[in-house]
């Protein structure tokens, strides 16, 4: 039997789409398949003066709707497969939440804990050496993903301004707010997902005092337990790569992000004032109303699917659920909030950014949050209308939807049945 890459399984998401949609075989012709995938080897000097090389990857997936947008994450299980399915997530979700943008990714293979600072440094400047023909302020515009942070951003600038000979901010987002970064970038992601689940908590079921778990603890996690610990949720277990902790009566969050913030994992807050340790596998069947999903890709999968107790899913990670898994969900009738629509808060203010630098200007945080919810909304009742109406999964409804606008795009440019008559 053939295994079924990481990008087949995402694809099968778009072939069920059309099956909704009055689409000419254009589109999925090219939707098919990336539209450039541009592959390096990052040679970089280490401290002690031997060189050490990584596999690096940038996938342009589709530019229909505009310059492709997408992160770059720096991790040990980066492949090119990896890569191309996040650049295919990041077409549907730009089209989905309506931003002139294509979707594409880059990725270096790659543990960042076994380099210093200055290795860092001199990794993402090879990175940008490399890909400076692949990306540029109106071709690719790269940004922050797992283990990359504003201020590889602000290296990464700081390279492409060299080679291209000016300064250039719009050439990558999620950069410090000294150079050029958007207030509110930071925390978008979260932000983003947290004004859809307020929005749609009534229809979800949710109340403040509902108890959540969340799986990681970096960017998007921490920013969503503060978020709704603010909101009056209660946060019960929280995960990273070491493990977890839990507590009935809640966590303090403020103290889990002070023992990121010094380099400690979230489990040495476990002995503390009724705090327990959690295994990290355990995290999603942890009793609560809402779990989020903040780590990577695959988290839950058919093995652990069934133990999964929360009703409702808020995916803030890309692809954290399998197919397989899905089809357990949807039969416990468990409703999942789909990452192209509950993660789309971070390339969206990528967007302000990318606005911004373009215009000269910086938005006060005020206009951020208020543009960003007006964009979660919108498209989350679009998605949210459609599932109702076609009786179908909010999944399958964020397909369709971000479908429907790339073929509308595609076809603009003349079908089989336009041009033959
Ligand atoms: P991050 O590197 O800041 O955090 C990742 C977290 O996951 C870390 O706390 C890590 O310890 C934890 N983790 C890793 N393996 C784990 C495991 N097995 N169990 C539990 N936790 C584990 O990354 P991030 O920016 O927060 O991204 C998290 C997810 O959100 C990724 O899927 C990313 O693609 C997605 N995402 C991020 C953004 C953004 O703006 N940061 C935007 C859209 C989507």
């Amino acid at each position: 039997m053939v295994l079924k890459t990481m990008l087949d399984q995402a694809r099968a998401r778009l072939y069920e789409a059309a099956r909704h949609l009055d689409i000419t075989a254009d589109v999925l012709e090219k939707l098919k398949s990336p539209r450039e995938t541009t592959q390096a080897r990052l040679v970089i000097r280490m401290d002690d003066g031997a060189s050490k090389s990584y596999p690096a990857w940038r996938c342009r997936y589709d530019d229909t709707l505009g310059p492709t947008k997408g992160g770059i994450r720096f991790h040990p299980d980066v492949s090119i497969d990896e890569v191309e399915t996040l650049a295919f997530l990041m077409t549907m979700k730009c089209a989905l939440i309506n931003l002139p943008f294509g979707g594409a990714k880059g990725g270096v293979q790659v543990d960042i804990h076994n380099l210093s600072a200055t290795e860092q440094e001199r990794l993402a400047r090879r990175y940008v050496q490399c890909f400076a023909k692949v990306i540029g302020p109106n071709r690719d515009i790269p940004a922050p993903d797992v283990y990359t942070n504003s201020t590889i951003m602000a290296w990464m600038a700081d390279e492409y301004a060299a080679i291209v000979g000016e300064v250039t901010p719009a050439v990558i987002t999620g950069k410090p707010i000294a150079l050029g970064g958007s207030l509110g970038r930071e925390d978008a992601t979260a932000r983003g997902g947290y004004y859809l689940l307020l929005h749609q908590a009534q229809k979800l079921g949710l109340r403040p005092g509902a108890r959540v778990a969340i799986q990681g603890f970096g960017n998007a996690g921490k920013h969503i337990a503060q978020l709704l610990g603010a909101a009056g949720f209660r946060i019960v277990a929280v995960t990273d790569s070491k493990g977890g902790v839990q507590c009935s009566s809640g966590l303090d969050v403020d103290k889990l992000i002070s023992a990121k913030r010094q380099g400690r994992s979230v489990t040495s807050l476990a002995g503390s004032d009724g705090v327990c340790t959690l295994p990290a596998d355990e995290l999603v069947s942890v009793n609560c109303e809402l779990l989020v999903l903040a780590a990577l890709e695959d988290m839950v999968h058919a093995g652990n699917a069934a133990r999964i107790k929360a009703p409702v899913i808020l995916e803030l990670a890309n692809a954290p659920i399998t197919p397989e898994a899905d089809k357990i969900l949807n039969a416990k009738n468990i409703v999942v909030l789909p990452d192209i629509l509950a993660n789309a808060g971070g390339v969206t203010v990528s967007y302000f950014e990318w606005v911004q630098n373009r215009q000269g200007d910086s938005w006060p945080i005020e206009q951020v949050h208020a543009r960003l919810k007006t964009k979660m909304e919108q498209e989350g009742d679009a998605v949210w209308t459609l599932a109702q109406e076609k009786g179908i999964t909010l999944r399958s409804a964020a397909y369709v939807h971000a479908l429907s606008r790339l073929a509308e795009a595609i076809e603009a440019q003349g079908t089989q049945r336009f041009l033959m008559g």
